[in-house]
């Protein structure tokens, strides 16, 4: 058979961490591999990054998975079989696969090219499978096809905490220059590099008193790091928010300039209180960032095809996950947790 690496055979089963209910640890559990449908991609996983939506989807706060399931939706790893429909992979093809798993592309939101909104949408580790298990299944057409020669783990990280950081970038416009970074974790220190590069000037704002974030934040690009509860030596063009926290988009709001925008990166923020109109007259804008479009993953990836993106990764394995996990609800990480097979 062309269309499926010898070394998988049927029944053979695979090591996975399984949510069986939220509000639990994940278990470390033996099970099948995965079968592919005809527009699928069996991949056998490299590395796969643990992102904050995980931690919302273990925790409860974001409602209705697919259980049990197999969270984990920053994905690198090679082709090791094709459905008979899949034309764009082959065999040994190195991918990426995104939260975004798979859309309609025939709801209102879809035609028109926002296929980040679509009406119905699967996502990946959180209504299918996702890749923290030695397999994982992919809709091919969703994948991104990723270098051979860069390192899985530093490529892991990119495919949220990149991708949607990088959506949450392009909210801004090409003229701001001065941008508030809130929550200065995996998302930031990629997005940081970036828009240095592009001659931005970052400042970043951690919890009060954590010093090791905001010497992280100024390592990786940042001109100036200091507590949310702060306010920046200059008024601010922009503010991007990845931290959960509702308050810090008014904080945001106080900080940026007439016109400006404070852009919301998370899938799930605490209440934002109330605040004074004035706080957002003189076209001052505040918008969210949901999912991310292939469009997207296609400009970022292009993007940094020639930029050298350090990724700072904190490496598990995947029976660790459980600690790792606690790490990131506990704000004791700085830059990208992955589990690396
Ligand atoms: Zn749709
Ligand atoms: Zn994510």
């Amino acid at each position: 058979m062309k269309n499926i690496d010898k070394t998988i055979s049927k029944n053979e089963t695979m090591d996975a961490m399984i949510l069986y209910q939220q509000s639990t640890p994940l278990v470390f559990t033996e099970t099948n591999i995965p079968e592919i449908n005809d527009e699928q991609v069996l991949v056998k996983v490299e590395a796969c990054g643990l992102c904050r939506t995980d931690l919302h989807i273990i925790d409860g706060e974001l409602k209705n998975p697919k259980l049990p399931l197999i969270p984990g939706h920053q994905i690198v790893g090679k082709v090791v079989k094709t459905g008979k429909n899949v034309r764009n992979l082959n065999i040994s093809d190195r991918v990426g696969i995104p939260w975004l798993g798979h859309t309609d592309g025939s709801c209102k939101f879809c035609l028109k090219g926002l296929e980040n909104l679509c009406d119905n949408p699967i996502f990946t580790g959180y209504t299918m499978d996702g890749g923290f298990a030695e397999y994982t299944a992919g809709y091919s057409d969703f994948c991104f096809k990723l270098p051979q020669n860069k390192d899985a783990k530093s490529l892991a990280p990119l495919l949220c905490a990149g991708l949607i950081g990088y959506r949450s970038y392009s909210m801004i416009d090409k003229y701001a220059e001065n941008i508030g970074i809130y929550g200065f974790g995996s998302s930031a220190h990629i997005i940081c590099q970036i828009a240095t590069i592009e001659g931005k000037k970052i400042y970043a704002f951690t919890t009060p008193g954590d010093i090791e974030a905001q010497r992280f934040a100024l390592k990786y690009g940042a001109i100036w790091a200091d507590d949310s509860t702060q306010n920046p030596p200059i008024k601010l063009d922009a503010a991007i928010i990845f931290a959960p926290v509702g308050k810090l988009v008014i904080s945001a709001l106080k900080n940026i300039e007439k016109g400006g925008i404070v852009v919301c990166g998370g899938i799930h923020m605490s209440d934002i209180p109330s605040f004074k109109y004035q706080d957002l007259w003189e076209e001052r804008k505040i918008v969210s960032v949901a999912n991310l479009t292939r469009k997207d993953g296609f400009e970022f990836f292009k993007k940094i095809e020639n930029i050298n993106i350090e990724v700072k990764v904190n490496e598990f394995e995947l029976k660790d996950l459980n600690i790792a996990i606690n790490l990131l609800r506990d704000g004791k990480v700085t830059g990208s947790q992955v589990v690396v097979f």
